[in-house]
C-alpha cells in the first residue's frame, strides 16, 4: 500500500504458498495506489518445498527452508492475518476464518497448496502423519528424533512412508540419511508398479540405487487398503507393522474450495482460466496446487506454483486497474531435481537424466537463490507506483478533513454493529441502540452516563485543539442532560522527540483543562501514544443536571414539537475550504469561536423548558442527526431559510467545496421531500459535518418561544426555530420535507 493513499479496495491473498510469496514481493515493488493487501496464513513461516527434504536430512535449518511471511508482509506494507480460511462466499465476497470475524474482499486469490489424500484409506487420518501441513510434519519429526534418542538399547523402530512420488522418495531418503546411525528400519510402500511415475528410466534407476544404498526397503504394487494402530493392511492380504507412519500420497484439495460453489475439478481443485481466475468468477484467482488450469492441467508441483507467481501478480494488479490480463501457459516438461538424502541429487528432464554431487550443488544453488529473494529484501521501496485504482483517480485530490469531517460515516458503523450484534447479542448494542452516550450498566438511580469522542487535527494550535476536542466530547453529555464529572484523555501525538512530545501534550491538555475547569470536570488521567498524525479524544462521564435525575434523549419527539437549533452550521465546509487555502481567516476564527461555545447552557435551558428530545449536531450533519431523532416512523418539516449558517460557508458550498464526510452524509438526502423549489446550495448545509456543533432540541410549540429567548439571551445569539415535527404522511416518500 502506498503511504498516504486512501484505501478503496481490498485484495485478500489466502495462503502464503509459493505463488503468493512472489506476488507479495512483486506488488510491493510495483504498488497499486488505493489497494490494501491482506495475507491470511495459519502461521508466519511457510516452507519452500524444494528444500524440505534437506531440512529433514539436516542439511538446512528451519530458517533456511522457510519464508518468513510476517516479515515479508511487514516489508511489503501488507496486512498479515495469522488465521485459516474455512469458507469462501463468492456472492457476498467474504472469507470465513477459524475463530475470528469474516474478512471481506474485492479481489481474492487462493494459494493454499494441497494435502496428502487421507480419506480414501480408512484409518489413515487417525494413524498417519501427513507430510502437509509441513508444520505438523516438522513437529512430529522432532518428537520422533527425541524418542529415538531415548530408546532402550536393543530396540528398533519401524518407520513407514506411504507414497511413491518424488516427495515421498525424497522424504524417505532424507530420513534415512538423518537416521543413519539410529536403530530404525525404513520402508517405502508404493501402490504403483514403479516409483516416480512420469520420470525417465535413468532417473528412476539412480533413485532406486540411492534407496538401496540408504537401506530403505521399497515395496512396489503394495496398495495400502486400511490403516490400524501400528499396522498397515495391504490389498494383497499382507500386514506390515509400523511405529511411525508418514503419508505422502496424491494431493487432495481443502473441502471449503468446492463448498464455495465455484467450479472445481473431479478432485476438488479450483478450476481456473489461463488468466488464473476462477472459470466462473473473475474476482477469485487461484494458483499453485489448489488450482487446476482447465486448458493445461499439470501434476501438483511447487515448480508450477513458482512459474505462476509473476503472472498472478500482474493479473491481480491488472484486474484492479482495468488493464489486460496475461495468459499463462505452463511448461509441458520441467527439470526435476530429486535430492537423494546425502549431498547427492538426481536430475530428470524428458529423456535426460544425471545423478551426482554436482546435481546437488546445482539444486542447492537454485534453491538458495530462490530463498534469497525473500531474505534479502530491498531496503528502499520504489517511489512511483504501477497505477491508481480508477475510483481513486476519479476522487478529488482533497486531503481528508480533520475534526468531525473525518468521522466514519453512519452506514459502515451501523452495518458493522448489526453484524456483530447478531454474534454477541448480550454484549453489543445493535444499531439504533448504540448511542455515543450510554448509561453505565448497574450505576443505580443517579445514573452515570458515559461518552467518548475524538477528533483528528483540525487546527494547528495545540491549545486550541485541546479546547475544541474537550468541548466537543462534553457536548455528548450535555445533549443527554448530564453534567460532567470526570474525563480521561486518549491522545495520539505525531512522532517526535521526548521534549517535543511533552510540550505538545502540555499545550493540548492545558487547552482541554481550560474547558474542563469551566465545566467543573476532573481530568482524571488518560493515555497517550505516538502515531502518524494528531488525534485527540476524551472519554467523559457525568450525571443528570436535573435534580430529579431526568435526562434528555434523542427519542421522544412528538407531532407539533418545534425544532430549535442552538448554534449555526458550516464548520465542515469552512475547514475543508481552509485546507484548500480558500477560506477567509476571519470566517475560520468565527467558526472556532462557535466551536468553543459550550452546550452546557443550552442543555440547562432545554431541561428547564421540558424539551422532548435533544441531540448535538456533529459528524452526520443536521439531517443525519435529525433523522436519528425521528426514527423510522417520524417526520418533520424544515425551513431552509431559517437555518443559521456561519459566514462564508454558503459561498464555499456554492463553489463546490465539500468536507470529507459530506458525500456519505448526503446519502440521507434520499429521505428528503420537497415543498416547492429549494436552493440546492443551501440544501447542502444539511449534510455538512459539524465539529462541536450546537444542540438540536425538540420542544412543545407552546414552550418554543421561551426556549428560543433563553438561548439567545445566554450564549447562542444565532439560535433559531428551524422546523417542526409532523405526522408521517404514508403517501409521501420523505421523512423530512424541506421548504
Ligand atoms: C517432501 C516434499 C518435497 C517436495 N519437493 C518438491 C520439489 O522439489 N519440487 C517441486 O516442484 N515440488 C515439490 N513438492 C511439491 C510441493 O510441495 C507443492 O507442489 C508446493 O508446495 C505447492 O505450492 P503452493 O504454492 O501451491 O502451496 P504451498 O507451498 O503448499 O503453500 C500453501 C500455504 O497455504 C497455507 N494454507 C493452507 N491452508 C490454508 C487456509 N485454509 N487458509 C490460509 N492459508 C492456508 C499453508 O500454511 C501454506 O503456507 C514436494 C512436496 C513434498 C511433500
Amino acid at each position: 500500500m502506498l503511504a498516504g493513499a486512501a484505501i478503496s479496495r481490498d485484495l485478500v491473498l489466502v495462503g502464503g504458498g509459493h505463488s503468493h510469496a512472489l506476488v507479495l514481493r512483486m506488488l510491493a515493488m510495483r504498488p497499486v495506489a488505493g489497494l490494501r493487501i491482506t495475507l491470511v496464513s495459519p502461521s508466519s513461516h511457510t516452507p519452500y518445498s524444494g528444500m524440505l527434504p534437506g531440512l529433514v536430512a539436516g542439511h538446512y535449518t528451519f530458517e533456511q527452508t522457510h519464508i518468513d511471511l510476517a516479515r515479508l508482509c511487514q516489508w511489503a506494507g501488507v496486512r498479515f492475518i495469522a488465521g485459516e480460511v474455512t469458507a469462501l462466499d463468492p456472492v457476498a465476497r467474504r472469507l470465513s476464518l477459524a475463530g475470528r470475524p469474516d474478512v471481506g474482499y474485492d479481489l481474492a486469490s487462493i494459494d493454499i497448496g494441497s494435502q496428502p489424500e487421507l480419506d480414501s484409506v480408512p484409518g489413515a487420518r487417525e494413524h498417519a502423519v501427513p507430510v502437509k501441513p509441513v508444520a505438523g510434519l516438522w513437529q512430529r519429526w522432532q518428537h520422533l528424533l527425541q524418542r529415538l534418542g531415548a530408546l532402550p538399547p536393543g530396540t528398533r523402530q519401524r518407520i513407514a512412508v506411504v507414497g511413491g512420488g518424488a516427495g515421498s522418495v525424497e522424504l524417505a531418503l532424507a530420513m534415512a540419511h538423518r537416521l543413519a546411525r539410529q536403530p530404525v528400519d525404513l520402508e517405502l510402500w508404493c501402490g504403483a508398479p514403479a516409483i516416480l511415475q512420469g520420470y525417465n528410466t535413468g532417473a528412476r534407476r539412480g533413485v532406486m540405487a540411492a534407496l538401496a544404498r540408504h537401506g530403505v526397503a521399497v515395496a512396489l504394487d503394495a496398495r495400502v487398503e486400511r490403516v490400524e494402530a501400528g499396522r498397515l493392511q495391504l490389498a494383497d492380504g499382507r500386514q506390515a507393522p509400523f511405529d511411525e507412519l508418514f503419508w505422502c500420497t496424491g494431493a487432495a484439495a481443502a473441502p471449503w474450495v468446492a463448498a464455495s460453489g465455484l467450479p472445481v475439478d473431479e478432485r476438488g481443485f479450483l478450476e481456473v482460466t489461463d488468466a488464473l481466475h476462477s472459470v466462473a468468477d473473475e474476482r477469485v484467482f487461484g494458483a499453485g496446487d489448489i488450482a487446476t488450469q482447465v486448458n493445461h492441467p499439470r501434476p501438483k508441483a511447487g515448480v508450477y506454483a513458482v512459474r505462476q507467481g509473476p503472472v498472478l501478480a500482474h493479473n491481480l494488479g491488472a484486474a484492479l486497474l482495468g488493464k489486460t490480463l496475461r495468459q499463462h501457459r505452463p511448461q509441458q516438461r520441467f527439470l526435476s531435481l530429486v535430492s537423494l538424502g546425502d549431498r547427492l541429487a538426481s536430475a530428470d528432464r524428458g529423456p535426460f537424466s544425471a545423478t551426482g554431487r554436482w546435481v546437488w550443488r546445482w539444486k542447492d544453488s537454485i534453491d538458495r537463490k530462490f530463498m534469497a529473494r525473500f531474505e534479502q529484501l530491498p531496503a528502499s521501496m520504489p517511489r512511483g507506483h504501477w497505477g491508481s485504482l480508477p475510483e481513486l483517480a476519479a476522487a478529488s485530490p482533497q486531503k481528508p478533513c480533520g475534526g468531525c469531517g473525518a468521522k466514519v460515516g453512519a452506514d459502515p458503523l451501523a452495518r458493522a454493529l448489526a453484524e456483530l450484534a447478531r454474534e454477541f447479542p448480550r454484549h453489543c448494542s445493535p444499531p439504533g441502540g448504540a448511542g455515543d452516550t450510554a448509561p453505565i450498566p448497574g450505576s443505580g438511580a443517579a445514573a452515570i452516563v458515559q461518552s467518548l469522542d475524538m477528533l483528528r487535527q483540525l487546527v494547528a494550535d495545540p491549545w486550541l485543539m485541546g479546547r475544541i476536542a474537550a468541548n466537543h466530547a462534553l457536548s455528548d453529555l450535555y445533549a443527554s442532560g448530564a453534567r460532567p464529572l470526570s474525563a480521561l484523555a486518549a491522545i495520539t501525538l505525531p512522532f517526535a522527540g521526548a521534549d517535543i512530545l511533552q510540550r505538545e501534550l502540555k499545550q493540548l491538555l492545558a487547552g482541554a483543562l481550560h474547558e474542563f475547569a469551566g465545566a467543573d470536570c476532573l481530568l482524571a488521567g488518560g493515555h497517550s501514544m505516538q502515531g502518524p498524525e494528531l488525534n485527540v479524544g476524551f472519554v467523559v462521564n457525568g450525571t443528570a443536571i436535573a435534580g430529579d435525575g431526568r435526562l434528555l434523549g434523542k427519542r421522544g419527539l412528538a407531532v407539533g414539537d418545534q425544532l430549535v437549533l442552538a448554534k449555526p452550521l458550516g464548520t465542515g465546509v469552512l475547514f475543508a475550504a481552509h485546507m484548500q487555502l480558500a477560506a477567509d481567516g476571519r470566517d475560520i476564527a468565527a467558526a472556532i469561536d462557535s466551536m468553543l461555545v459550550s452546550n452546557r447552557l443550552a442543555a440547562e435551558s432545554a431541561l428547564a423548558h421540558n424539551a422532548s428530545a435533544c441531540t448535538d449536531v456533529t459528524g452526520f450533519g443536521l439531517l443525519g442527526h435529525l433523522l436519528e431523532m425521528l426514527g423510522e416512523d417520524g417526520a418533520a418539516t424544515l425551513r431552509l431559510a431559517q437555518l443559521p449558517v456561519l459566514d462564508g460557508a454558503l459561498a464555499h458550498l456554492r463553489s463546490g467545496i465539500r468536507s470529507t464526510m459530506h458525500g456519505s452524509n448526503a446519502a440521507a438526502g434520499a429521505r428528503l421531500g420537497f415543498d416547492g423549489a429549494v436552493d440546492d446550495d443551501l440544501l447542502q448545509v444539511l449534510f455538512d459535518p459539524q465539529t462541536s456543533g450546537g444542540l438540536l432540541i425538540g420542544v412543545a410549540a407552546a414552550r418554543a418561544p421561551g426556549l428560543l429567548d433563553a438561548l439567545r439571551g445566554s450564549a447562542y445569539p444565532r439560535a433559531q426555530i428551524i422546523g417542526e415535527v409532523v405526522a408521517r404522511d404514508p403517501a409521501s416518500p420523505g421523512s423530512v420535507r424541506v421548504a
